[in-house]
């Protein structure tokens, strides 16, 4: 929660960004000005004027303006102290070449000389040392910060180099004011451009377009939220295409397994009718296998309209508190008697105390039914059946196990599915398919679950359901 990179601090941390860059700017500015004035003034400061802040490569680059202004001179003497150029008006001694002791002099009597004195050595561009004399009268000098002010305001070297230097500050600023609003914008920009990009794909249908950037936390959270919404709107998307896939398949299935059993009876009826079958014993056999024909049409019919009722939202399901061991007792003592018949060895295990769960009798019974049902139509006769209920904290559980054919590792994700029957089920021709997936949504509307374990020899099928 604290990293969370709000846009209003970032933009706070641009602002900071921001105002650290003029401030920068600002005092490079003043530091430049002051150099490049002190460089072409010579100093700042009239009164401290030193021959060794004057003195330049090239002689012709010696600033004197403060100097003359202050009615001084400067002297350039080359190594045998000859004045080879005077910059400003000279006038004092006129002297050519100074001899060491009058140099020397100079300095000796600075209190009774009546002029500034400054000597500096210095080395041009042609390699050749030569010395910077300067001398200003001291008199001038006294009132060297009212000329300096007076200088500085007039002087157009000032306003030359004021404007040089507005002029390069101005289009650094710019550049900088130009870059930093660029990049702010496109902090945000580059994000609601991968938005809007999103939220056409979307528009346009396609759900599988997702949205990734780096960004500021508001904008972080409308990605977020896209994304989710796009998983949603696709997986609805496919939803709907596999419902209604299914519900052509299904289509599929009913017409077929309806056609194969009237197609079979119309053979017969038409048998019939011509006189074909003359026997009594045969027409009785006909007749026997007409009618069975006809029950699978019609279990066929009911099994699917029981399945789309039980599926409809609309279904008024009901559950009572009741004893499910009394109800686990009348379902084995149902399922006996079928069971011996066909020298299954049936064992059930159920508690004896009362054990109160809230469900609905009628369907469970038809959910269970349909299980013990598979367990003796597609096994072979000595196989063992068992039904187990126990008790858990919140649940109960039911076991339905038998030791027969067991169901493939590729048939088991199938057998809920609706129209489903293994292969020795279809060419015998017996169930519509329909048993298990009714069982499962018999489970599901008790909030319940179910649950297929199979091996080569064992099928379990393990029922939970909320107390
Ligand atoms: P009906 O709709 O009449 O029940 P059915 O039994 O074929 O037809 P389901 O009950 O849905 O349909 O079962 C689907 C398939 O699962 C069966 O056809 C069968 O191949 C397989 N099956 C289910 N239970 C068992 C079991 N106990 N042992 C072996 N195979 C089973
Ligand atoms: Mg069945």
């Amino acid at each position: 929660m604290k990293n969370r990179n709000k846009l209003s601090r970032s933009l706070v941390k641009n602002y900071i960004f921001f105002s650290i860059t003029v401030g920068v700017l600002v005092i490079a500015f003043s530091l430049l000005f002051n150099f490049r004035l002190i460089y072409m003034l010579g100093t700042d400061s009239l009164s401290e004027i030193q021959a060794s802040d004057i003195v330049r490569p090239n002689i012709v680059d010696i600033p004197t303006a403060n100097i003359e202004l202050l009615e001084g001179w400067v002297e350039i003497l080359d190594e045998d102290l000859q004045i080879i150029d005077v910059k400003g008006n000279k006038v004092d001694s006129p002297t050519v070449t100074y001899t060491e002791r009058q140099l020397n002099q100079l300095f000796y009597d600075q209190d009774d000389n009546p002029y500034h004195i400054s000597l500096a050595p210095f080395v041009t561009n042609e390699g050749q040392t030569l010395y910077c004399l300067i001398k200003i009268p001291k008199e001038n000098l006294r009132h060297s910060f009212a000329i300096t002010s007076k200088a500085k305001e007039t002087t157009h070297i000032f306003w030359g180099v004021l404007i040089e230097t507005v002029i390069t500050f101005s289009l650094l600023f710019i550049v900088s004011v130009y870059i930093y609003s660029r990049w702010t914008a496109s902090r945000i920009t580059n994000p609601l451009h991968q938005i809007v990009e999103g939220i056409k794909h979307v528009a346009s249908g396609h759900y599988s377009k997702r949205i990734d950037f780096k960004g500021s936390y508001e904008l972080k959270q409308i990605q977020e939220h896209f994304n989710v919404m796009a998983d949603k709107l696709e997986k609805t998307e496919r939803e709907k295409r596999e419902l209604a896939e299914s519900k052509q398949r299904m289509l599929v299935d009913i017409s077929h397994d309806l056609k194969t059993p009237i197609t079979t009876i119309q053979g017969y009826v038409e048998a019939l009718q011509r006189g074909l079958i003359q026997d009594e014993e045969k027409k009785q056999n006909t007749l026997n296998l007409i009618h069975n024909k006809a029950r699978l049409v019609t279990s066929l019919i009911e099994d699917v309209f029981d399945l789309s009722k039980l599926e409809s939202p609309d279904y008024p399901f009901t559950t009572e508190v009741q004893d499910i061991t009394e109800f686990m007792r009348e379902l084995s003592a149902h399922f006996y008697m079928s069971f011996e018949d066909k020298q299954f060895n049936f064992h059930y295990e159920i508690p004896a105390s009362e054990l109160l769960v809230s469900f609905n009798n009628k369907l469970l019974f038809r959910s269970l039914s349909n299980l013990l049902s598979n367990a003796l139509n597609h096994n072979q006769s000595g196989t063992e059946v068992q039904l187990k209920l126990m008790e858990g904290a919140d649940h109960v559980y039911i076991h339905i196990a038998d030791d027969g054919i067991g169901i493939s590792e590729d048939n088991r994700i199938k057998v809920f599915e609706a129209f489903y029957r293994g292969d020795q089920s279809r060419k015998s021709d017996g169930g519509t398919g329909l048993g298990l997936t009714i069982s499962k949504t018999i489970i599901d509307l008790h909030k319940g679950l179910i649950h297929l374990d199979s091996s080569q020899r064992n099928t379990l099928f393990r029922i939970t359901l909320p107390k």
